[in-house]
């Protein structure tokens, strides 16, 4: 039964059991990239239009210098956080259900949350930075007029919940070298300004810093980046 919108378990006996405290809620993941992308580049890199600019439909992401991918990496942690969210009763959706195929565009991947009319929405990523750079951030929409307008308030708790819940259970730094405090606002990418729903991207560590790409590249660090996300996304929807 899907729980009455506006009602917070503090202010009144929650109607969903003690081990679902998201059933009635929708969360969409979309884990960045694929792994088909690098093989059809006439696929990807159509131009679509994010509104403040064109862009190409989808890219191939990073690597660390071991060569751990990018969308690997994305797609493993999307699992593991679809998993724990669907064990605590919430309906996910995800932007792709394997590691083999191409795309979708970034236009497709805003369209699949506002379709499932998700109450949270998170891209999920890892950087391909300097060398010397190490750390996470946090990625919210900025104001693109008559787009982005109703989500950035929502984003950005949304934000500051999952910045929040990533570096206390994961332990990585704010990145040194993007954004401010482990935060950044950007306009340029479609996958936020296309969104109608509240959404972030997270940049989850440094894949070409040795350190962050030994963490990466271990499955117990990316169930705790997964544990990690499901907890800043239970603070958001429910302030717990
Ligand atoms: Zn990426």
């Amino acid at each position: 039964m899907p729980a009455p919108s506006g009602v917070t378990p503090s202010a009144s006996p929650s109607p969903r059991p003690q081990d679902q405290p998201l059933a009635g809620d929708v969360v969409a993941i979309d884990p960045g990239h694929n792994g088909g992308n690098a093989a059809h580049p006439d696929i990807v890199n159509q131009l679509v239009n994010v509104i403040t600019e064109q862009k190409p439909c989808d890219t191939t992401g990073t690597e660390t210098d071991a060569g751990y991918p990018e969308h690997a990496f994305s797609f493993d942690v999307a699992s593991r956080l679809a998993a724990i969210l669907r064990k605590q009763g919430a309906r996910v959706v995800l932007t792709r259900d394997n590691d083999t195929g191409t795309g979708p565009c970034i236009t497709q991947r805003a369209a699949i949350g506002n379709r499932a009319h998700a109450d949270a929405a998170i891209s999920i990523h890892a950087d391909g930075g300097p060398p010397g750079g190490t750390g996470f951030e946090v990625i919210e929409p900025g104001l693109v007029p008559g787009y982005t307008d109703k989500i950035i308030a929502p984003s950005r708790r949304l934000g500051l919940d999952i910045r929040a819940a990533y570096h206390t259970n994961t332990g990585e730094p704010y990145s040194d070298y993007l954004g401010t405090d482990g935060l950044d606002v950007r306009t340029d990418l479609g996958g936020l300004n296309l969104s109608a729903v509240p959404k972030v991207f997270i940049e989850c560590a440094n894949m070409r810093n040795s350190a962050d790409a030994a963490r990466l590249t271990s499955a117990a660090f990316r169930q705790r980046v997964a544990a990690a996300l499901a907890a800043g996304l239970v603070a958001f929807l429910h302030g717990q």
